[in-house]
């Protein structure tokens, strides 16, 4: 048991202001501790891995590819989201598919739940700018999604409305801080967390203003679930492809299926404007899913993998609920 438990006001801090840290210093700092939140870059966050992200919040999609357990969290975390962030949208997402994609469109069908079955004609009724694109769809209707870079400093202006500190350009080690540690530098803790890699996910932000949408829309691809999300002032997130590689480059083929699924969905994206190539490396243990360590008086929090803006309040709610009463959830946390 962490020294620090039940005491509000004890010094409790966080490192990485990615989704994870700053969703733990949320809930702290709302909880009364006296929180830190640590960031060795600055308040753009470039160099973390939330900056490249989606920001789907998806958890009936994901339960294609993923374990029950991160529909857990999702679930749990969509609450939190609404509580918290009651305009973030939850308008749903799509999933569509080519005819030559039908069986594996059939299969996604079967996989996930919480959706229903739009035909052509009900599709374009929710989005006009895909009449005549598909012969059906399916709808998740309780899905969200949100814009990283502008929810990341939402997230850190409610940290500081609520109390906590925030410190960019602030590289910090466990060692230099007193009291409770919660480490969420994502991929940068690599050297203390024994099987922790990288999995690149490339994306391309393109802008066009001869299709609207508004809400994500997958697009079934053999290889990886590709999507089309809106951001506001007429920009589109295309993501996003799952390499074992840890360089950030961004090659020419994913390129090419990246905007190969925009024009997919939308022959009129042929005429976006690229706006921006980028990739960044997912947190991923060897099972990839995520983990809430805890040794001596400091707790890591990381391996979000590609649910991090899914998962990472139900994980903050978690991390508190153990500090604050004891409590141990067997399928995230290791105690050493
Ligand atoms: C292309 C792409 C699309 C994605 N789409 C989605 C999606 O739609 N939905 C979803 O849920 N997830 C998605 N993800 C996954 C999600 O982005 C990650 O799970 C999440 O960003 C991991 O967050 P994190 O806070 O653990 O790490 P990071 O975001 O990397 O944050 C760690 C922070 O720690 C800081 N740091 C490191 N060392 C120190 C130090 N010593 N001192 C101070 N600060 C330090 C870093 O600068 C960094 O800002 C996507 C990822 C990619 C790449």
């Amino acid at each position: 048991m962490l020294q620090t438990t039940n005491r509000p006001d004890s010094p409790v801090s966080i490192i990485g202001a990615g989704i994870a840290g700053a969703w733990q210093a949320l809930l702290f700092a709302q909880a009364g501790h006296a929180v830190t939140l640590h960031e060795r870059s600055d308040a753009d966050m470039t160099a973390s891995t939330s900056h490249w992200a989606g920001g789907m919040l998806a958890p009936y999609c994901e339960a294609e590819v993923a374990e029950p357990l991160i529909s857990r969290l999702g679930l749990r975390s969509l609450d939190i989201w609404r509580r918290e962030l009651p305009d973030t949208p939850f308008n749903g997402s799509l999933v569509v598919a080519h005819p030559r994609e039908r069986n594996d469109f059939e299969r996604f069908a079967r996989m996930t739940e919480g959706h229903r079955r739009l035909d052509a004609a009900a599709l374009a009724g929710l989005e006009p700018s895909l009449e005549g694109r598909f012969r059906d769809a399916l709808f998740f209707p309780t899905e969200g999604h949100v814009e990283p870079r502008r929810v990341l400093p939402k997230l850190h202006a409610r940290i500081k409305a609520a109390g906590g500190t925030i410190k960019f350009g602030s590289d910090v080690s466990a060692s230099d801080l007193d009291g409770l540690v919660i480490d969420c530098r994502g991929l940068t803790a690599r050297e203390e967390q024994p099987g922790l890699r990288g999995v690149k996910g490339e994306m391309i932000l393109i802008e066009s203003s001869e299709v609207q949408l508004s809400r994500p829309v997958r697009l079934i691809h053999p290889r990886w679930p590709l999507y089309v999300i809106p951001r506001e002032d007429n920009m589109f997130m295309l993501g996003a492809t799952s390499i074992e590689a840890e360089d950030t480059g961004v090659s020419v083929r994913s390129a090419l299926e990246l905007l190969g699924a925009a024009y997919a969905v939308h022959p009129a994206f042929g005429e976006a404007r690229i706006v921006e190539f980028g990739s960044g490396l997912r947190p991923a243990y060897p099972d990839n899913l995520p983990r809430i360590g805890v040794r001596g008086g400091k707790i890591s929090v990381n391996g979000l993998y590609r649910h991090g803006f899914l998962i990472a309040p139900a994980l903050a709610e978690l991390t508190l609920n153990f500090v604050e009463r004891g409590q141990i959830d067997n399928e995230v946390m290791q105690c050493a």
